[in-house]
C-alpha cells in the first residue's frame, strides 16, 4: 500500500466537476494528472475554470463529480504540504515580512524557534534576508512576491499551486520571478502548477502546458515542453517554438468555446 502511494502522482483529476452554489458549472469532466515533481502550467480563456481547478487541488472546494486526489489520496481539506499562491499574495500589512512569512507555520502550531529558523531559510532562499523586520508597504512588488514565495517554502511543500501570481509584475521583474520559481522548483523537487495568461511563461515554467477550455471546463489539449527547465531557455528556438504551439492549441480551444 505504502509502495503505491509513493508511487501516485502528486495530483490528480478524474472526471472532476464543479458546482458552485448559484447553479453554475465551472468545471467539469476533468482529467489531468501531474507527477510528483513535476512543474506544469494551465493556460486558458478567462472563465474557463483555472481557478476553480486549483481551488479543488487546495482542497478549498469539494468536486461536484468524479475525483480529485493528491499524492494518492482523495482531497478531504486543506493538506499541510500543499501551498497555494493566489493573486492578491494574501500578505498581512500590518505584519513584517518574517511574521508573514511564518504564517502558515503558525497556523501548523509549530514552536517558534523552527517558525525562525524555516523563514529565516525560505527568506534567505528568495534573496530577502535583510528585509525580515520591513512591512510588506515598504517593499517592492516583485519583493512581496518573493515574500509570498518564500511562504510557501517555509512549509517544504511537495505541491505548489499559483494562481496567476505574476500578472501584477512588469515585464522584467516579471521574467526575474519566473527564473525564481524555476530554480526553487529545481532544487526543492516539489510539484508545481502554475496558473497563467501568458503563452510565455506557460511556455517558460511548465514542462508540460495543459490548455483549457470552457462550457464546462475542462483540458482540452496538451503542449509536451521537454527542452524547458533551464533558464538560458527562454532565449531559444526551441522556447519560441513552444510558444507558438502554446498559441495554436489556445487559439484552438478559445475557438471550440
Ligand atoms: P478562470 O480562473 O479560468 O477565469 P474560474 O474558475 O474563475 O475561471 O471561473 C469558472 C466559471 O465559474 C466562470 O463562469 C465563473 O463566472 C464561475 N464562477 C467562479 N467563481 C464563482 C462563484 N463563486 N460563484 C459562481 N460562479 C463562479
Amino acid at each position: 500500500m505504502a509502495d503505491s502511494m509513493d508511487a501516485a502522482p502528486a495530483l490528480e483529476f478524474e472526471g472532476a466537476g464543479a458546482v458552485y452554489g448559484d447553479g453554475t458549472v465551472a468545471v467539469s469532466g476533468l482529467d489531468m494528472s501531474i507527477a510528483r515533481g513535476e512543474p506544469v502550467a494551465i493556460i486558458g480563456p478567462s472563465g474557463c475554470g483555472k481557478s476553480t481547478t486549483l481551488l479543488m487541488a487546495a482542497g478549498l472546494l469539494r468536486p461536484s463529480e468524479g475525483d480529485v486526489r493528491v499524492a494518492g489520496s482523495p482531497v478531504a481539506g486543506v493538506r499541510r504540504e500543499t501551498a497555494l499562491i493566489l493573486q492578491g499574495l494574501g500578505l498581512m500589512p500590518w505584519k513584517t515580512v518574517r511574521a508573514n512569512v511564518e504564517l502558515g507555520l503558525r497556523f501548523r502550531h509549530e514552536p517558534a524557534d523552527t517558525r525562525r529558523e524555516r523563514a529565516a531559510e525560505a527568506l534567505f532562499q528568495v534573496g530577502l534576508s535583510g528585509f525580515a523586520d520591513r512591512y510588506p508597504g515598504e517593499l517592492s512588488g516583485g519583493m512581496r512576491q518573493r515574500v509570498a514565495i518564500a511562504r510557501s517554502l517555509a512549509l517544504d511543500c511537495d505541491l505548489l499551486l499559483m494562481d496567476e501570481p505574476l500578472s501584477a509584475l512588469d515585464a522584467i521583474l516579471r521574467e526575474q520571478v519566473q527564473d525564481l520559481l524555476l530554480g526553487l522548483q529545481r532544487r526543492r523537487g516539489y510539484a508545481q502548477v502554475i496558473v497563467t495568461h501568458s503563452i510565455e511563461e506557460a511556455a517558460f515554467l511548465g514542462r508540460r502546458v495543459l490548455v483549457m477550455a470552457p462550457g464546462p471546463g475542462r483540458v482540452v489539449a496538451e503542449v509536451g515542453n521537454p527542452g524547458s527547465g533551464d533558464r538560458s531557455f527562454r532565449g531559444s528556438e526551441a522556447f519560441y517554438a513552444a510558444c507558438a504551439r502554446v498559441r495554436r492549441a489556445l487559439e484552438g480551444a478559445v475557438g471550440r468555446a
